[in-house]
């Protein structure tokens, strides 16, 4: 009986699933999955295995799963740019990276003010193109997803690379930025803080910062959410500005609000989630060791 799949705190959220459909095992045998993208084009999900430094896509056709690059400079989260390219960020690379059209490699930002950057985790790309990610130090903190190395930059940020390729610190009061999404009309960047990993008075949040009038530049940000169940990774914002995030017992849907409108329960910790299907309507969530799905009655912003 599928609903034990699901935690209903808000009637919101019983119409954004469907009780005879619960969450579905695609694969598994990962150690640490994260940063899901959904190639519509291809009809496919491509997502990170971080600690075994290999990308890993799933086919949506045949249900087959194969490995797409490996080494992968410990890749970890993904998205799409607005001509369908794959941008990643690079743990081990300490870096954000392009996969142009014919396959090869662009680094576009390793270092910020002379220094490199800590190891990129997540990224969103704003429809202007600008690129922005976060920069946490899971990466360079130990030899298991990244190399070990000390800190160059004077903490962890948010950054935005330009059109013009130029890159500027756009958030820096934040512990270890994670996952990130702009809401629907782009007014809103959220961005969930990890910061507990390394800092236990660090509430386990997203934050909101809105984007000023120029497009580029942030205004003070405040508390959005706080997570009741480990902490918020990746997460990803539908068409009518829910927030669909992981967590430590599964995904909390969250309304425009910040009301928790239910939860998708998994029995893994989820690090991230992406939607994908040609309806957009199917969330796709990695979750330790595996790749998950299931079908909602809502659909995903782009990438
Ligand atoms: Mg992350």
């Amino acid at each position: 009986m599928p609903a034990r799949d699901y935690e209903i705190r808000d009637e919101r959220f019983a119409k954004m699933i469907h009780r005879n459909a619960g969450p579905e095992t695609l694969w598994t045998g990962g150690r640490w999955t994260e940063g899901p993208v959904y190639f519509p084009a291809g009809r496919y999900v491509i997502f990170s295995d971080i600690p075994n430094d290999r990308i890993l896509r799933w086919d949506e056709m045949n249900g087959a799963l194969a490995v797409f690059e490996q080494p992968s400079r410990n890749q970890n989260g993904h998205t799409l740019d607005r001509q369908g390219r794959l941008i990643a960020c690079e743990h081990r690379g300490r870096c954000v990276s392009r996969y142009e059209i014919d396959g090869t490699r662009t680094v576009l930002a390793d270092s910020f003010d002379g220094k490199r950057l800590n190891s990129p985790n997540d990224v969103v790309v704003k429809s202007d193109g600008s690129v922005w990610f976060t920069d946490p130090s899971y990466g360079i903190d130990s030899e298991y997803e990244g190399d070990a190395a000390p800190m160059e930059q004077d903490g962890r940020h948010v950054y935005r690379i330009g059109a013009d390729g130029g890159i500027a610190r756009v958030i820096d009061d934040m512990k270890q930025p994670n996952g990130l999404a702009f809401s629907a009309d782009e007014s809103v960047l959220f961005v969930a803080d990890t910061g507990k990993t390394h800092f236990p008075d660090c509430e386990p949040k997203i934050r909101r910062y809105a984007v000023n009038a120029d497009g580029v530049t942030l205004g003070g940000g405040e508390d959005f959410v706080t997570c009741e169940a480990g902490l918020f990774d990746g997460f990803r914002i539908d068409t009518q500005g829910n927030i669909w995030s992981s967590a430590g017992d599964g995904v909390h849907c969250f309304a425009p609000d910040g009301t928790l409108l239910g939860k998708i329960l998994i029995d893994e910790v989820v690090s991230n989630v992406c939607f994908g299907g040609p309806k957009r309507n199917r969330l796709f969530i990695c979750a330790t060791t595996s790749l998950r799905s299931v079908y909602v009655n809502t659909q995903g912003l782009m990438a």
